[in-house]
């Protein structure tokens, strides 16, 4: 059995392991994809005191950073179900692979992931002009036209953020109205430069190829379908916490399904820490799931040695 396992394989579980292993502890990762949603990410400019890096590469340096240590990294396992154990004895995890493994503290960090319109060009012009993160990818948009899709507080906060940096934004929602608080929804009707669309289906994102130059959309009380000129896409309907697999677990979820986690990153199962975008920590960024990461690692060792 582990003293500690991280469940996933991205930024927090990375930095969960590498604070685990220094402790002297036997520890172990399991993920589903090693590197996580970075995989997935082009160009990272935010993570502190590196100006400029990619996906590819940064996940790379987790796991090369991981493997300066005794971690047992175990790539390709999805966890499919969790059994707690009794006060005082280790934890299991079942894989779909019918593997199951056993630890005295688990750290669980299986991210998230964004809800994708699912329309055609939505894929195909990803990272080249589509994004889903306004903190991250908002500078490359500078003086360009935008549209932000989803009027929840995502999507209005994103907008108002937005606004800020790029010349135009146009923020479509689905339904007759906006969902975002009152609050938000006057600030972003007072800036010039941005326009609502409300009862708006998004059909489509063009693009010439290379880069979106477009949205197509219908408007829903006439059935007219129209286009406007852009460059940029910002879908911003959801970031779905990868926790289908705690459902049965006796882990307490808030009501979007994120693991609720003390200021230790303690869940409400003693002993089972979790840390990164599955979590009810607001602002999911890298920098941030790796703090949280190397919080419930710390935890988890503070844990281990009060039992
Ligand atoms: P994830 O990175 O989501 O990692 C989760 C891990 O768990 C993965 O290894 C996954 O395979 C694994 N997993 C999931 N389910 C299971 C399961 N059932 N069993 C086992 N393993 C499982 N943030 C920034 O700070 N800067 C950026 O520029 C930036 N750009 C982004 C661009 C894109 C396109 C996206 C999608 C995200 C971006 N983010 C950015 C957000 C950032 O990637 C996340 O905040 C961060 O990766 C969260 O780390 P995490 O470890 O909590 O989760």
């Amino acid at each position: 059995a582990f003293d500690t396992l991280m469940v996933g394989g991205g930024p927090a579980a990375a930095a969960a392991a590498v604070y685990a292993a220094r402790k002297g502890i036997r520890t172990g990762v399991a993920a589903e994809r090693f590197g996580g949603q970075v995989l997935d990410t082009m160009s990272i400019e935010n993570l502190i005191s590196v100006p400029h890096t990619d996906g590819p590469k940064l996940a790379a340096a987790l796991e090369e950073h991981v493997r300066e240590y005794e971690v047992d990294i175990m790539n390709l396992q999805r966890a499919v179900k969790l059994l707690p154990g009794q006060p005082g004895e280790a934890h299991e995890v079942q894989f779909e692979s019918g593997a199951s493994l056993k630890s005295r503290t688990l750290v669980l960090a299986t991210g998230a992931r964004w809800r994708e319109m699912g329309v055609p060009g939505e894929a195909e012009y990803r990272n080249k002009g589509v994004a889903y993160c306004p903190h991250c990818d908002g500078p490359l948009f500078k003086g360009k036209r935008v549209a932000v899709i989803g009027g929840g507080n995502s999507g209005v906060e994103a907008a108002i953020d937005l606004a800020g940096i790029v010349g135009h934004v146009t923020l479509f929602e689905f339904m007759d109205e906006m969902r975002a608080d009152e609050v938000l929804q006057k600030k972003l009707r007072s800036l010039p430069n941005v326009e609502i669309i409300l009862g708006a289906r998004t059909t489509e994102v063009n693009g010439d190829g290379q880069r979106v130059n477009g949205l197509t959309y219908e408007e829903r009380a006439s059935g007219e379908i129209r286009q406007v000129e852009l460059e940029g896409v910002f879908v911003q309907i959801g970031l779905v916490p990868n926790t289908e697999w705690l459902k049965d677990s006796p882990i307490e979820l808030s009501e979007r399904g994120e693991i609720i986690v003390d200021e230790r990153g303690m869940t409400s199962v003693p002993g089972i820490f979790a840390a990164g975008d599955v979590t009810t920590v607001p602002y999911k960024q890298i920098v941030i799931a790796m703090g949280e990461g190397s919080k419930a690692a710390l935890s988890a060792f503070d844990h281990l040695i009060r039992s």
